[in-house]
């Protein structure tokens, strides 16, 4: 498309030089023509043939038939460049177009050709040599004076005045801009190929890193979803060898395919709801939520399996306006994921501390226990999909590997931000910030609901 664009405009702009420079020859042998005449007009004889005293008038040509001898000489102060044979040439017609008289390196023109001339003003003359000129043909007329003293001056056809300019000088210069356009266009295009060749590497860059995350989470989720598979098909082939009255071995089957139902079940859900947070979001679901009442219920909830874990649970800076606008299960998700991995990662006896604060427009959620923490080199990684530190520990635990990258997705979809502060082996704190209730806000998410 570049090519054709340049290409169009190289050669509208070669069209627009060439013909301004044709008009500019154009105007430059009427001018002459229209001078000669009017020089000519008084002195012409009355006859229209080649006379001497025709070429008394005009020494510097050429009567027709006679040598012409060369250089030639000058006619008039106007004709100074007329008869520069470089450039210029002039031939005298009778009116039946015969040839009169020329300038020396005249083209010579058969009779045929030069009565096909006489019609149109302008016409192009090829020379023998191949060269061209512009040859620009008016009717000559004799001024007549009759006898009588205060009588006006009467106009005689005479025959034709001819003055052909040379186009070596436009050709050369039509053939050197023809060139020059065509180099102009082949580099521009090479620059432009190789520029284009770079933008859309750019432009591909983060495409691709998209593309490979998505192919290795692919990779991921189906290695996920094999291993309770493998297990679970392990389990029942294992009981298939059992005989059939074992009682127990059935229920120990039974509890391990559970156990492993379970798992998949909830690696399931976590990939659909993951799904469905990298989707839109449906307007309608976006409504005022109370963190406080939140960050209470799933203290409640939780408070069983933390005492099962042998840890102290608290709520403390409760703040009781912390009202943002979102959707409410993804909320309860958010606060219940962060609850339960503090659990999850936090030896007996320790603690874990539910903080719900106000920070300027912004409510700020921190869950903090005292468990195992996490290396300096994992809290960057911790929130991508599927990557744990401790995979053996995860596993046992039941943990899918995309509970953290759920509460990114969340917090995202809130126009909020998540951090990570750490010291491994003494504990973590996970900071949660959400605007607060505000048109703005609810407007935001409606609009990313809609894209
Ligand atoms: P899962 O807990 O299912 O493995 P997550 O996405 O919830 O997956 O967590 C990713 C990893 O981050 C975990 O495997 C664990 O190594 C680390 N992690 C998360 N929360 C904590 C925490 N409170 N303390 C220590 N490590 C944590």
């Amino acid at each position: 498309m570049i090519g054709v664009i340049l290409y169009g405009a190289g050669l509208g702009m070669f069209g627009l030089l060439m013909r301004s420079n044709w008009s500019a020859l154009e105007r430059e042998v009427e001018t002459l023509a229209g001078t000669l005449h009017d020089s000519l007009k008084p002195l012409l004889p009355a006859e229209a043939r080649p006379s001497a005293q025709l070429a008394a008038v005009l020494p510097g040509l050429c009567l027709a038939g006679d040598p012409c001898p060369s250089p030639p000489s000058l006619i008039s102060r106007h004709a100074v460049s007329v008869t520069d044979p470089e450039r210029f040439y002039l031939r005298l017609l009778d009116p039946r177009g015969v040839l009169i008289a020329h300038s020396p390196g005249s083209p010579s023109q058969s009779p045929r050709a030069q009565a096909e001339h006489l019609g149109p003003a302008w016409s192009v003359v090829v020379g023998p040599g191949g060269e061209r000129s512009m040859q620009y043909s008016i009717h000559l007329h004799r001024s007549h004076t009759p006898v009588h003293s205060g009588a006006k001056a009467r106009e005689l056809d005479w025959g034709y005045l001819q003055i052909g300019r040379s186009l070596r000088g436009l050709d050369a210069e039509r053939q050197r801009l023809w060139w020059a356009i065509q180099t102009i266009v082949v580099l521009a295009l090479l620059v432009a190929g190789l520029a284009s060749w770079w933008l859309s590497g750019l432009a591909m860059r983060p495409l691709l890193v998209a593309y490979r995350q998505q192919e290795q989470f692919t990779a991921d989720a189906a290695h996920e979803l094999r291993a309770p598979l493998a297990n679970l098909l392990g389990v029942v082939e294992a009981h298939r060898r059992q005989p059939p009255d074992d009682a127990v071995a059935r229920d120990q089957m039974l509890a391990a395919v559970h156990r492993q139902g379970q798992r998949l079940s909830r690696l399931i859900s976590d990939l659909l709801l993951l799904a469905r947070l990298d989707g839109p979001q449906s307007a309608a679901a976006v409504q005022p939520c109370s963190l406080t009442q939140i960050a209470r219920d799933l203290l409640e909830e939780t408070s069983e399996a933390a005492a099962e874990a042998g840890l102290t649970l608290k709520l403390l800076d409760v703040e009781e306006e912390a009202e943002i606008m979102g959707v409410e299960s993804e909320l309860y998700r958010l606060v219940s994921n962060l609850l339960l991995n503090a659990i999850q990662y936090t030896p007996r006896g320790g603690e874990v501390v539910l903080r719900l604060g106000r920070e300027r427009s912004q409510v700020v959620l921190q869950v903090q226990d005292t468990g195992i923490g996490i290396a300096p080199s994992d809290q960057q990684r911790i929130f991508d999909r599927f990557y744990r530190s401790d995979p053996g520990r995860s596993r046992r635990q039941g943990g899918t590997g995309l509970g953290l990258s759920i509460v990114a997705a969340i917090v995202h979809r809130h126009r909020g931000q998540i951090s990570v502060a750490s010291n491994h082996g003494f504990g973590s704190v996970f900071t949660v910030k959400l605007p607060m209730v505000g048109g703005r806000i609810l407007e935001d998410l409606r609009v990313a609901g809609n894209t």
